[in-house]
This record gives structure tokens, sequence and C-alpha cells, in this order.
């Protein structure tokens, strides 16, 4: 299964749940591979301030190949994820084209989902291209119990894309773990945001046919 974590919005939560989303299918047993095609390289900086190795493998791929040579290297692994690129057009239309499940982390107000319209409209044109390509919006950064905003429903009824259940909620666990090089699965196994990666990471499971 490759699945492409997509927003040319810079903090979407784009790596956060790539590296996470990684975690958590690496603690269930699976070989798993990270893509991180993101030129800042967050991903690799990452893997490289660990003491440990990561529990997956982390590549940088950051021409925009994926969509042709991803399949033949995803073969040797159970679960791959790319970790999108800000702003290029290109490596995300790439990143795109190599997926199975395409998931677009917004922030949960209208100005972050208006901002992914070219993201979305990226998706759209693959997923007709290809023919029964999933995508979903995810939030990242939930704050409280806030329901979605009227913005946001609008937004969402326009792009034509459905909503993860789960997502992320804000916490100060998922910028410590990061900066620790480390993830959430690892710092808390038993904590709420690994209980919240692992919930969406089942709901991603369920998507692919
Ligand atoms: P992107 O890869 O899309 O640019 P990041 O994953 O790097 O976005 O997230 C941007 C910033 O937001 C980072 O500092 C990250 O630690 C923080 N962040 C992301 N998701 C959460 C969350 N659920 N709670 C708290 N901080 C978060
Ligand atoms: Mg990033």
């Amino acid at each position: 299964m490759i699945i492409a974590v997509v927003n040319q919005k810079g903090g979407a939560g784009k790596t956060t749940l790539a590296l996470n989303l990684a975690a958590a299918s690496a603690a269930q047993g699976k070989r798993v591979l990270l893509i991180d095609a993101d030129p800042q390289q967050t991903a690799q900086d990452w893997a490289a301030i660990r003491t440990e190795p990561p529990p997956f493998q982390v590549i940088g791929l950051t021409k925009p190949v994926l969509h042709r040579d991803l399949p033949a290297m995803a073969a040797d692994y159970d679960m791959t994820i790319i970790d999108g690129a800000p702003r290029s057009y290109e490596a995300t239309r790439s990143a795109i084209g190599a997926a199975d499940v395409v998931l677009i982390p917004v922030q949960p107000s209208g100005a972050d989902f208006w901002a992914s319209r070219e993201t979305v409209n990226l998706v759209r044109a693959a997923g007709e291209a290809k023919g029964g390509q999933r995508a979903a919006f995810i939030v990242s950064r939930k704050i409280g119990r806030s329901v979605l905003s009227r913005e946001i429903n609008e937004a969402l009824a326009e792009f034509g894309l459905p909503i993860l259940a789960a997502g992320t909620t804000q916490r100060v666990i998922y910028a410590e773990a990061m900066t620790a090089g480390e993830t959430v699965i690892e710092q808390q196994p038993d904590g709420l945001a690994a209980a919240e990666i692992r919930a969406i990471l089942t709901e991603l499971e369920g998507m692919k046919e």
C-alpha cells in the first residue's frame, strides 16, 4: 500500500503525519518505507539526529519520478508513505501519481482548506486519469471538540473529497517527539497521540479497495 501525504501548503502537518503513521505501521510488524520528497529534507534530518536507526527505512527522493519509480521500490515493503513537498506542483503531482491513497492534511480553518485548492485539483485530475484512486482530507491540530465551521463545510462540498473521521489533535508531544528524533508511538505508545495515529492508520487501511 502506498500512501501520499500531500499539501503544497507548508506547515499543514505532512511530515508529522508521515513519520508517526510510518512508526505506527512499523510497530505492527510491517516493513515500512518512508519517502522524503521534500527538498528541505525534514524527515531525513529527523532520522539523522536519532541514536537508534528508525524503525522504518527513510529515503530522500525529491525529483518528480515517484509515479515512475516508486512501484518497483515499494514492492519490497508492506507499507510506503510519501512525505510530500511543499510548493512544488511537479513533485506533488508525481507523489499523487504513485499513490493508492492520497491524504491531504489541513488545519481546521476555512483558510487552510482554500489554500489546498491546487493540491485538490491535482488529486482530482489524477483520480480521473487513474480511476479508483482514494483521496481524503485529514484535519491536523484539531483544538478541543469544535464542530467544523460553515466555511469548512462549504469548501468540502466544493472540493468533493471526504474528510477522515480520525485526525490529530493539537498536542505538544507531536512537536517534542519530532524535535527529539522520535515519534509519539515511541515516546508514549499508550498515550492519546499514539491512539489517534493508530486510528488514522486503521481508517486509511480501510480506504484501499
Ligand atoms: P508540513 O510537513 O506540512 O510542513 P509539519 O508536520 O512539519 O508540517 O508541521 C508543522 C509544525 O506543526 C511542526 O512544528 C509540527 O511539530 C507542528 N505540528 C504538526 N501537527 C501537530 C499537532 N497535532 N500538534 C502539535 N503540533 C503539531
Ligand atoms: Mg514537511
